[in-house]
């Protein structure tokens, strides 16, 4: 079996892995990117056809290269998403090996860290896991397998024709769950949506995006959270435009809002009674932020015209005040559930002391306690912004500064000797 020695491996060929070997060319720190599939692979193969970023296109994007051909407040789909990390990846000096996958992740004496991959070993110095922030799809175990029932997760959810004829329920109110049940509603399809706790803020308010917004704010640089603090889901869309999700909109659209899924019984599945007040937390989150907004304008003297017409909440739609806590699929016509519940880790193959009990990873900033052993990518890694495109940047930025400065100490300690 070959053996290949690299001072720095990066694992994993996403936005994450392309903006690590960024930094570490701008500073001299050679190293090798490993691709289990192809760059982007996961924005190729894991969302759905009309997936547009959540971001306008002036900001979804690495701080040095912008998006040919998009307007920049309009939003890219996920193939241009492709197409500009493929491009990026294609200026990129340092080796990238796509096909092969890392099986196994070992410290080792001699070198720092040896990975067994489909190609042959790897024997590395550093190493940055940037294998995504959502790795894993999470489907609870609420209705058994074998009811007639077809159940996907939002990750293999590609179009409305893929699904039998029929009702959809999707379960999980996020920007995914939100999107997919517009755009079944749009495709003409029945729907019924689970709505569990969420923030949704303004598309846009007083002619700014609310990525803008989050921004001068100071929200994308809000601190990392405990592992175990509750995550409340964001439900944005780019799509047909961008828009402000509003479940008041979709319930008088046609969808059957519920409350959080909780269990299956003898045929029907029960929900939480609590869903007129995931909505109201929803609207209180959407308030504070043009509150937010408002103070920001008037302490920063800026001159943007006010839209009182955001402060307008619909009407409660009738399914809040008279939930329904129980629902028969086959009755409804169910023929699938959707379940946009998000994503766990999966760091079974990292054979490295760098996790908890909970195999939560161990880091501040990204940087383990194990020298030279890195993550990237992940959720409030650092900060909000974190996972996304841009955010990840500048999480990079901080772990090449690490890494050339321990490449610096090794260097000299070796030169004494
Ligand atoms: C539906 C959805 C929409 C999103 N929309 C946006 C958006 O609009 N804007 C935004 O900024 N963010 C968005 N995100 C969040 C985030 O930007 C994406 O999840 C993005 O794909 C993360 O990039 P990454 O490089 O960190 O990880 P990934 O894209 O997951 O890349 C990790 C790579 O590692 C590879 N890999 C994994 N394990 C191994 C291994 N053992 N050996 C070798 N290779 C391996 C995988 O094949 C993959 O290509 C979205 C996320 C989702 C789920």
């Amino acid at each position: 079996m070959s053996v290949l020695e690299v001072e720095t491996l990066i694992i994993g060929g996403g936005q994450a892995g392309l903006a690590m070997s960024e930094h570490l060319s701008k500073r001299g720190a050679p190293h090798l990117i490993v691709e289990r599939n192809r760059i982007a692979e996961r924005w190729r193969s894991e969302r759905w056809d009309s997936l547009v970023a959540n971001g306008p296109a002036w900001h979804d994007r690495f701080p040095c290269r912008t998006f040919s051909g998009i307007d920049p407040d309009g939003f890219a789909t996920k193939d241009q998403i492709v197409e500009y990390l493929v491009a990026y990846a294609e200026q990129i000096a340092a080796p990238i090996h796509c096909g092969v996958e890392v099986k196994a992740l070992h410290k080792s004496d001699e070198s720092g860290f040896r990975a067994e991959t489909s190609l042959g070993v790897i024997e590395a110095t550093n190493v940055v896991v940037a294998t995504g922030p959502f790795q894993r799809p999470v489907v609870p175990t609420l209705v058994p397998a074998g009811t007639g029932i077809v159940q996907i997760h939002s990750a293999s959810y590609r179009n409305p024709g893929q699904l039998p004829a029929g009702a959809v329920l999707v379960i999980g109110c996020g920007s995914s769950g939100a999107q997919i049940a517009d755009e079944l509603l749009r495709a003409g399809r029945r729907v019924h949506l689970s709505v569990g706790p969420h923030n949704r803020p303004p598309r846009r308010y007083r002619e700014r995006d609310f990525v803008w917004w989050l921004g001068v704010l100071g929200e994308w640089d809000a601190k990392a959270v405990a592992p175990d603090t509750e995550h409340v889901t964001i439900a944005v869309s780019g799509a047909n435009g961008g828009h402000t999700v509003d479940f008041r909109d979709l319930a008088a659209r046609g969808i059957t809002l519920l409350g959080r899924a909780e269990s299956y019984r003898d045929g029907v599945i029960h929900f939480s009674p609590d869903l007129a007040r995931n909505i109201a937390r929803g609207d209180a989150n959407y308030l504070s932020v043009l509150d937010a907004a408002d103070a920001y304008v008037v302490q920063q003297g800026l001159d943007l015209p006010e839209e009182p017409l955001a402060r307008e909440i619909a009407p409660d739609p009738p399914c809040l005040s008279n939930p329904v806590c129980e629902l028969n699929p086959a009755a409804a016509g169910i023929t699938s559930i959707i379940w946009a519940t998000g994503y766990a880790r999966d760091f079974g193959w990292v054979k490295i002391d760098a996790f908890d009990h909970k195999g939560h990873p161990l880091h501040q900033r990204g940087v383990s306690a194990v020298p030279g052993f890195y993550f990237l990518g992940l959720p409030w890694l650092s900060r909000r912004a974190s996972a996304f495109i841009w955010g990840v940047w500048h999480d990079a930025d901080y772990l090449a500064e690490h890494i050339a400065a321990r490449n610096g100490s090794l260097q000299a300690t070796a030169s004494i000797r």
